[in-house]
């Protein structure tokens, strides 16, 4: 079983986004099933909706999944694993005071060292322990010996008991920490691999250690994949606007081109232009590089263009707004001058707008509405301006700026012989 395991705590990342297609095409490769974790334990930073805004935007992208679990719904296991380790003292209570903890957080930061739980409480007695009214956090023992993790993508890494250290499974309050949750649920989920973010790396062990704890022998196998950079080489925030899958949508990039962008950056694929399918052919992870992918929105345009190809007409108008096939054959021959649905609606929309002509021309443009209005119906491009021609009198630009204005909305763009037999049947409406 494989699982994506978002926090509803904000909008949907795309580095998250590229989790989900990966776990997504690897279960589909393994045959395995993948699960959706939500992880909602910490519930101040829950937002309330988030949840279904990711879940619509895994359908939006096709990544199906079997099982649906919501974290919360795991708090008795989380108590009952945590009673466990208590009872082989494997955990233990910890009664230090934050504001004591805090402190010599400060001292080991002044000292310039890396600060470790001191093992206050590692060795209180039963008795201190049960007749202690003061509130406590459970931690977990620092494990005896080190830690190692394959990562398919990292490699190999050693992390000594120092750094993973005695640390808090069960929060004051008895909920479980992230590290605790999320150790549990992925063997209680029977996880073969966790596909996530390397801002996860440090956490890896620590989770690794609460299984070892619990008695837990399956090996969990690990893939941390590298950050994306923005334009700067920094790690993408919320800043960049270019992070949010929302984002994405509102300025018109399709589902498909994104997935295939994300699946490009930072690995080797034997082409360029593909869809998830595809993907799902040829896809490993061990490709994926260990430096950090660079997010570039030349490439993202381009890649969406091909995508917005791809479709057919019919499909292309109703992402324009419309339900018409010709009306998609315009927007196909529009798909030379933009790179996104946004740019490619405000190509299509001035067409059947209001037009605004120049003083220099609004003469002439009287002259052609005027005309088009009474005219009869012409199959031909060529039938058709010679009417207008010899009814107006006008020619050269006096006719074709003020009439390309009348029939786009605008003063260049493609040839209106190439629109015309697409517009024909609504020449009467558009020119206004
Ligand atoms: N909930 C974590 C996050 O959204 C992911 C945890 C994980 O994949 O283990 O960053």
């Amino acid at each position: 079983m494989l699982r994506f395991a978002p926090s509803p705590t904000g909008d949907m990342h795309i580095g998250n986004l590229r989790v989900a297609l990966f776990n997504y095409i690897v279960s589909k490769q393994r045959d395995e099933v993948l699960l959706v974790r939500i992880e909602d334990t910490d519930k101040e930073r829950n937002i309330e909706g988030k949840d279904k805004e990711i879940l619509d935007i895994l359908g939006v992208f096709g990544i199906e999944y079997k099982e649906l679990v919501y974290q919360s719904n795991n708090f008795r296991f989380h108590s009952m694993m945590a009673l466990q380790l208590l009872h082989d003292k494997k955990a233990f209570n910890c009664f230090c005071k934050p504001e004591i903890l805090e402190k010599k957080r400060d001292e080991a930061k002044n000292a310039k060292k890396a600060y470790r739980y001191d093992g206050a409480c590692v060795e209180l007695s039963a008795e201190e322990t049960i007749d202690n009214p003061n509130p406590f956090v459970v931690r977990l023992r620092k494990p005896e010996k080190e830690i190692v993790i394959d990562d398919l993508i990292k490699g190999s890494i050693t992390f000594s008991p120092d750094d993973i250290d005695s640390f808090i499974i069960m929060r004051q309050d008895k909920t479980p920490t992230y590290n605790f949750a999320c150790a549990v649920d992925d063997m209680l989920g029977d996880i073969s691999l966790v596909i996530r973010g390397e801002d996860h790396m440090s956490n890896t062990p620590k989770q690794v250690a609460i299984r070892d704890a619990l008695g837990y022998e399956k090996k969990i196998q690990y893939a941390h994949l590298p950050i994306i950079l923005n334009d700067e080489g920094k790690k993408m925030s919320k800043r960049d606007n270019a992070s949010s899958v929302k984002w994405m949508f509102e300025e018109g990039f399709l589902p498909s081109a994104i997935a295939n962008y994300l699946i490009l950056i930072g690995n080797k694929t034997p082409k360029e232009i593909f869809t998830l399918d595809e993907a799902v052919e040829w896809f490993d992870i061990n490709s994926i590089s260990k430096a950090p992918a660079r997010f570039d929105m030349t490439k993202l345009k381009f890649l969406n263009r091909e995508h917005l190809k791809m479709l057919d007409a019919k499909e292309l108008s109703r992402y324009v707004g419309f339900a018409d096939e010709d009306i998609g054959k315009v927007a196909k021959i529009f798909l030379e001058e933009i790179s996104t649905l946004k740019e490619l609606r405000e190509k299509i929309s001035p067409i059947f707008a209001e037009k605004e002509v120049a003083d220099e021309f609004f003469e002439a443009a009287q002259k052609i509405k005027e005309i088009i209005k009474n005219a009869p119906f012409f199959e031909e491009y060529d039938g058709f301006k010679s009417y207008i021609m010899e009814q107006t009198g006008l020619k050269g630009k006096n006719f074709f700026k003020p009439l390309r204005l009348l029939m786009t909305g605008a003063e260049h763009g493609p040839e209106l012989s190439d629109l015309y037999p697409h517009l024909k049947n609504y020449m009467k409406e558009i020119v206004k």
